[in-house]
């Protein structure tokens, strides 16, 4: 893994290389990982994802006509574009479409968007599930904002980087992805709800307990995932029709077992009873946090992991034996981060032992034959900034 002081300095060394002379300013955004509340996000529920350490950046100057130059480290040719190609979306296709999207939700908006020449590195990978999207995205609003003067408050900021992936780029993503990288703060996890769009930062000082989180990339191949997503979702729109609630959210837990009876086959039963009881486990995950035991919070990781593999049923074996082995080595809890069916893992676990479970994980995967997994250790870390 290359230090962040390293993706600046790639920036800054693909500007120079690119353009010629220097950046006049350089700005970053992290990577996220999601601690607990998965699938809640389309059931109006409830989310805890933190900053990572990882990060994107670009290195930009603006320019005087409205034209804009991007080159990533990613894709050796640069892509230009002006206002034809982003007055609607579609006219910018591949990775230059999530910079594209951001000046087109920008304009969209009424700001006017000032020109700008862009080189961006990043080691926030791209499509673990750490958010490589929206870090782009984040960055390059902090970018172009700052070089036009636009007074974009960053709570108005999700919103905009949101609407450049889904209207621009054309994924469909909620707003957890972009509130974490823009609204993320050092030593805290974001509490949102997403009916509300409400957020609430939350203490996770990792670092002064002694304690990290091990992220594995399974590097699980995706099997069907956007098809199982679908069928998830539709299953919890229509266990909420079925129960005349507006979404899943609306089922507290001390009335889950009655409504479960209220349903007539077992699969969704079992559905409805991944997104009541997660929502139920983000909110005894914050008032712990709250109250300075991250420790305790193991088990409600653990116990989210096991209702994503047995009731919602969207883990693979990587994943199952990632987490398996982090917990017999020692972790206080472990449960797989993301939408499912591959990606990524995430044990807490005392610093001085994040190694010693990576490792455990590692022979784990060999044991049972799986191409080795990528292994990181971070801690919560600041959201979108401006370096210099
Ligand atoms: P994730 O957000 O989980 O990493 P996505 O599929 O949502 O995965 O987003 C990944 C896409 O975002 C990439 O395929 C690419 O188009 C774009 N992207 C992300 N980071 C960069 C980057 N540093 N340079 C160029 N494109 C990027
Ligand atoms: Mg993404």
């Amino acid at each position: 893994m290359n230090t962040a002081g390293d993706v600046a300095a790639r920036a800054t060394a693909g500007f120079r290389q690119r353009y010629g002379g220097e950046p006049a300013g350089r700005w970053a955004a992290p990577g996220r990982v999601n601690l607990i509340g998965e699938h809640t996000d389309y059931n109006d529920g409830f989310v805890l994802p933190f900053a990572l350490p990882l990060r994107t950046v670009v290195a930009a100057d603006r320019c005087d006509d409205a034209r804009w130059t991007v080159w990533s480290e990613l894709d050796d040719q640069p892509v230009e574009f002006g206002p034809d190609e982003v007055d609607e979306p579609g006219g910018v296709t591949g990775w230059a479409a999530y910079v594209a999207g951001v000046v087109w939700a920008l304009r969209d908006a009424g700001h006017t968007v000032p020109g700008a020449r862009l080189a961006i590195a990043s080691d926030v990978p791209v499509g673990s599930g750490l958010s490589s999207s929206a870090a782009i995205e984040a960055a390059v609003l902090a970018a172009l904002a700052d070089l036009g003067g636009l007074d974009v408050p960053a709570e108005r900021r999700p919103r905009l980087a949101q609407r450049a992936e889904n209207a621009y780029v054309g994924a469909p993503t909620g707003i957890m992805d972009q509130s974490a990288v823009i609204r993320g703060r050092a030593g805290h996890a974001l509490f949102l709800d997403c009916r509300s769009e409400e957020v609430e930062q939350i203490p996770f000082d990792l670092d002064a307990a002694g304690l990290a989180v091990l992220v594995v990339d399974s590097r699980a191949p995706h099997r069907h995932a956007d098809g199982e997503y679908a069928a998830r979702r539709a299953s919890c729109e229509a266990a909420a029709r079925a129960l005349g609630v507006p979404a899943l959210r609306d089922v507290p837990v001390a009335a889950l077992p009655g409504a479960l009876d209220r349903l007539d086959d077992d699969e969704t039963r079992r559905r409805v009873r991944h997104v009541v009881t997660e929502d139920q486990r983000v909110l005894d995950t914050v008032a712990l946090l709250r109250s300075g035991r991250i420790r305790d919070i193991g088990p409600l990781l653990t116990a989210s992991h096991a209702s994503m593999r047995d009731d919602f049923e969207i883990t693979v074996p990587e994943i199952d034996t990632a987490v398996e082995a982090a917990l017999a080595a020692g972790a206080y809890g472990a449960r797989m981060t993301g939408g499912g069916f591959g990606g990524c893992v995430l044990a807490l676990v005392d610093a001085d032992r994040a190694d010693a479970v990576a490792d455990a994980v590692r022979a784990g995967y060999a044991e049972r034959g799986f191409a080795a997994p990528g292994t990181l250790t971070v801690l919560p870390s600041p959201g979108a900034t401006r370096l210099d």
